[in-house]
């Protein structure tokens, strides 16, 4: 039976046909059975545009992910397939169902959880990144589509990391996320600061994770769950007043971040949403919790290299 799919309720996205995935230095996997099913078109009776070359090249060596072949590309840089206002030339001709995977999947990615399958999308899509288009929710049927078809879907590691040495389950996982997203959305608070606090709670969680895991714990000591919950009580007032005192350098170091960065850097690939922009952010190994723009206005821009 298929798993629950969740998806967030402020996430979005609807294709712009911008083109830019479909440009540039992606290196885009194609899975074999692409290239079987669409060699015999005669493309250039579809569209004289796109030509009769070659449409697919075949990898000197595989991708991590598994895939031996990718795109040609025109003298442009862009897809073989992309024609005329940005429209990918099998869709187009063939239907959205003929695509390769790779193609119907992006910008999507899926990540199985206790919970369901996690449905979250990738800032290098510029619709997803200016927080563009319909929510999730309401076109969840096309989203299961793409689900169905996925091969890339992930399973949430088990336990999940949460600082050197110091590994979380779900439940725990979720409401110390939960408790993020709620700071880093408390549009009152400068963003820098929001930044400041949400990285003394996963410094709080790291030391009650710690604390909890300990043998010698008496019963009925501090829990990691328990403190989430009396700090969600307290709308995080005991984080936040203590960063609303401190002034952001405008060029300051971002050492007061670590704990914060280096939780985003190993934190599992799941969805939720950016504080600032109500773009998606995926909860993913990759790409961090706040947009691009949130993020580059506090401390540097991150630029999305990699479609996977
Ligand atoms: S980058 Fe996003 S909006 Fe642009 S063509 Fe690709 S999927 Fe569509």
């Amino acid at each position: 039976m298929p798993r629950a799919l969740i998806l967030a309720a402020d996430v979005v996205f609807t294709c712009q046909s911008c083109g830019d995935c479909c440009r540039g230095e992606w290196l885009i996997g194609v899975d074999d059975a692409a290239p079987a099913r669409l060699k015999d078109v005669d493309w250039a009776r579809h569209d004289p545009a796109l030509g009769a070359g070659e449409k697919f090249t075949r990898l000197p060596l595989p991708l991590a992910s598994g895939e031996r072949m990718t795109f040609a590309r025109a003298p442009s840089g862009a897809c073989a397939f992309l024609s005329g206002q940005n429209r990918c030339g099998i869709h187009t001709h063939l239907g959205h169902a003929a695509k390769p995977q790779v193609c119907r999947e992006f910008p999507y990615h899926f990540v199985e959880t206790p919970d369901g399958i996690a449905a979250g999308l990738s800032f290098a899509c510029s619709a997803v990144l200016h927080h563009r288009g319909a929510g999730l929710a309401e076109q969840a049927s096309a989203v299961a589509d793409v689900a169905v078809g996925s091969a890339r879907i992930e399973k949430l590691p088990d336990p999940i990391v949460l600082y050197s040495g110091v590994d979380i389950d779900w439940p725990r996982y979720r409401a110390l996320e939960d408790g993020l997203c709620t700071i880093l959305g408390e549009r009152t608070v400068p963003f820098p600061n929001a930044l400041l606090a949400g990285s003394l709670l996963v410094a709080l969680a790291v030391s009650l994770a710690r604390l909890e895991q300990r043998p010698s714990r008496g019963a009925g000591g501090q829990t990691l769950l328990g403190g989430l919950a009396e700090l969600a009580r307290d709308r995080h007032r005991p984080l936040i007043e203590p960063a609303l005192t401190v002034r952001p350098r405008a060029r300051g170091s971002l050492a007061y971040l670590a704990p914060l960065v280096t939780w985003l850097a190993r934190r599992p690939r799941v969805w939720g949403s950016c504080s600032r922009s109500t773009a998606i952010t995926s909860r993913s190994a990759g790409p961090p919790v706040v947009c691009r723009t949130c993020w580059a206005a506090t401390a540097r821009s991150t630029s999305p290299r990699s479609r996977a």
